[in-house]
């Protein structure tokens, strides 16, 4: 890989992705572009270290040819799929934590999953090393945790953060979407519809467990099993928002949802 860094033409971007692609991640590509990045590489690679036993691992959509298809007119440089004996040669040893970030919301439901995700993301800009990496704001606490590993370790590549790419409904498009029956996929829409409405009723100034309260009875209403977090954090972090509503003093700050619909966990997150 590093050698073939050196013929593609600085500024170089990372987008790694686990592929089932989308247009969320084709969004990256352009996200990239507009920041200037010459070349684009699009990594494809299912990290066995992020999902527990039980998890999706093995059933993990990877449909390789209609990815390869999608890529193909997107207009990137490279496209690397790395064998899992490359990225985790047979004595390979070293995981990256990120503590302070990795335990609660997601990591309270998948307890190891950031480690793995920490350690492949530094593992592939070691490997790459890019001039910029792009991360959908849709895994808001995977770009807090890269952020923080790229600082701690100086690893000297820019992080870029692209926004949530959404369907006309307003769902936020995931890989995972496609588990979905099509009534499920439509009634996948009203978590962001209940964020969108949670965030002008935050913002109008009432009451912020009360607004929470009454997105969830929302959201059970609307057929979700089981929400597993719905919280209002101060953006840039994970910290819980601690005052009793907003006002016009408040700093920015995002909803953050998981919620299961037909057995999905569906994530999602919201500017208020
Ligand atoms: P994944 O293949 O799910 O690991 O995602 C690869 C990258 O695409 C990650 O940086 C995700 O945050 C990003 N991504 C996934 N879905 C979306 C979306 N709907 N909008 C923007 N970025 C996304």
């Amino acid at each position: 890989m590093v050698r073939q860094r050196k013929k593609l033409p600085a500024p170089l971007a990372l987008i790694p992705t686990m592929g089932a692609l989308h247009d969320g991640h084709l969004s990256l590509i352009k996200t990239a572009r507009d920041r200037g990045a010459n070349s684009i590489i699009v990594t494809i690679f299912v990290n066995p270290t992020q999902f527990a036993p039980g998890e999706d691992f093995a059933k993990y959509p990877r449909p390789l040819h209609d990815d390869l298809q999608h890529l193909a007119g997107a207009g990137v440089e490279l496209v690397w799929i790395p064998l899992v004996a490359t990225i985790y040669p047979p004595d390979y040893s070293t995981l990256i934590v990120v503590p302070d970030l990795s335990h609660s919301f997601e990591g309270e439901i998948r307890p190891h999953h950031f480690t793995g995700v920490a350690t492949v993301v530094t593992r592939l800009l070691r490997l790459i090393k890019p001039d910029l990496a792009v991360f959908g704001e849709k895994d808001y606490q995977q770009l807090l945790i890269i952020r923080r590993l790229v600082r701690d370790l100086e690893l000297g590549v820019e992080i870029v953060s692209a926004p949530i790419f959404r369907n006309p409904r307003g769902l936020a498009l995931s890989s995972r979407n496609q588990y979905l029956s099509d009534s499920g996929y439509i009634q996948a829409a009203n978590l962001s519809r209940v964020l969108f409405e949670t965030g002008i009723n935050l913002r109008s100034g009432k009451e912020i467990s009360e607004c929470i309260k009454k997105a969830n009875r929302s959201l059970k209403s609307a057929g979700f099993t089981k929400i597993d977090y719905f919280d209002l954090v101060v953006d840039g972090t994970l910290d819980l928002v601690k005052t009793k509503s907003l006002d016009e003093s408040s700093p920015p700050t995002r909803m953050l949802a998981a919620a299961r619909l037909e057995g999905i966990r569906l994530l999602d997150n919201w500017l208020v």
